[in-house]
């Protein structure tokens, strides 16, 4: 969907229940910057296809706001077509890792007859392991011809997240340091990372963004916005006080 004059959201593509994921693209004069890459080829095909449409003279660019999977899933696709992928230093994912996360999807599969015919296998059709090539370990800007997009460090629901800046339109793509609807995933980490997430939104925050696409759930604008914030802030408080994610003890 078009949310400004240069900014997309992709929003709704597919992973394990009850997630979806977003994605989106930045369409400046020469080059159109694509924020995440969904799980899989498929979802990389359906982004590429939409970010390739607005602008089809424009070189793409991609980043990844974050080392987990329904994040980086379509990057592989990118790369195989001379797209250079972005990422924080710390997004080095294994093979291990990647046969784990397949193996999990599987799991989730509610029919028996289906996970034993590995139907995970459809859903990562040609989905091949694919790290960024290109690598980030600051705050650094992107010129896309006439718009800029800052990526901003914003660690805590993993060290390598990152969220996109576009000033001139009032857009902010978070990643997961942002979700909306679902209750935010601190399973990976810990009190003092979940601090972290925390001065991580207040940063983001005082941007004062108009629209936000967070990294699961529907795009938010106007009021919306501040309430999104203070839903995930409220989560990692209550966390840190609990010393325990939300989500963790329960299968
Ligand atoms: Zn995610």
């Amino acid at each position: 969907m078009r949310l400004s004059n240069r900014c997309y959201a992709v929003t709704g593509l597919g992973y394990a229940p009850p997630w979806s994921v977003n994605a989106g693209f930045v369409a400046g004069d020469h080059v159109t910057l694509v924020v995440d890459t969904g799980g899989n080829t498929l979802a990389a095909q359906t982004i590429c296809g939409y970010a390739s449409a607005v602008r089809p003279g424009n070189q793409l660019r991609v980043i990844n706001t974050e080392k987990h999977f329904d994040h980086i899933g379509g990057n592989s696709f990118f790369l195989e077509r001379g797209i250079d992928v972005w990422g924080h230093a710390g997004i080095a994912r294994t093979a291990g890792e990647f046969q784990e996360e397949i193996a999990e999807f599987n799991a989730a599969i509610p029919n028996a007859a289906r996970r034993e015919r590995g139907e995970a296998a459809a859903f990562f059709h040609q989905t091949r392991l694919a790290n960024p090539n290109r690598q980030i370990d600051e705050d650094t800007h992107f010129d896309l011809g006439g718009c800029t997009a800052e990526i901003l460090l914003t660690p805590g629901h993993t060290p390598t997240n990152l969220s996109v800046w576009v000033p001139d339109d009032g857009v902010l793509l978070t990643g997961d340091c942002l979700i909306r609807e679902y209750l935010p995933n601190l399973d990976a980490g810990t009190p003092a990372d979940w601090q972290v997430w925390l001065e991580s939104l207040a940063r983001i925050e005082a941007l004062k963004p108009a629209i936000v696409v967070a990294g699961h759930g529907p795009v938010a604008r106007g009021d919306d916005v501040p309430r999104v914030f203070e839903t995930v802030r409220r989560v990692l408080r209550e966390s840190i006080e609990r010393g325990g994610s939300p989500t963790a003890s329960r299968a």
